[in-house]
């Protein structure tokens, strides 16, 4: 799952498939398809931790999933980054910059959403963990999230 790590990526945020996350209080910024087509195919699913930026605005700690895409069957893959950070709006349509760090562990089926929060709950403090150690808080300097000015993004 590490091989192809650090993984650095951008792209728009697009709807998801509405199942509401946001309800749970964890919404998930989608990828669009081309976005996820350009991953490498043989990356784990699974759960990551990693650095994320809107637009140009500041960047926080994050946490990834790599699944199976419901609307296409589950024969691709979809990638939904969840910030670790309150934001005052919705950013559909906006550029999503992401350093994809760590992995934290495979997709699990959970018996009931209670169990899925706080497993969710449990990556969330796995990823603030890991991503304080000086090896990962480097990343988050990295001159990709630097952009130049105008490039890219409003608003953030
Ligand atoms: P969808 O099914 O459209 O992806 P979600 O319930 O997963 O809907 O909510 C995702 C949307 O919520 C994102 O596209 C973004 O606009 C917004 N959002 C607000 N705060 C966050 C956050 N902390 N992390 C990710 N997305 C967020
Ligand atoms: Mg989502």
């Amino acid at each position: 799952a590490m091989r192809h790590l650090p993984y650095f990526c951008r792209g728009e945020v697009v709807k998801g498939f509405g199942r509401g996350s946001k309800e749970l209080g964890i919404p998930t910024a989608n990828f669009s398809e081309q976005v996820v087509e350009s991953f490498p195919p043989d990356i784990s699913t699974g759960i990551y931790y990693g650095w994320a930026c809107v637009g140009n605005g500041d960047v926080h700690k994050m946490v990834l999933s790599i699944g199976w895409n419901p609307f296409y069957r589950n024969i691709k893959k979809s990638v939904e980054t969840h910030i670790i950070h309150t934001f005052k709006e919705d950013f559909y349509g906006e550029i999503l910059s992401i350093v994809i760090v760590g992995y934290i562990r495979p997709e699990k089926n959970f018996d009931s959403l209670e169990a899925l929060i706080s497993a969710i709950q449990e990556d969330i403090e796995e990823a603030k963990r890991q991503l304080d150690l000086p090896e990962h808080l480097k990343l988050k300097e990295d001159n990709f999230f630097h952009l130049p000015e105008g490039k890219i993004g409003n608003n953030h």
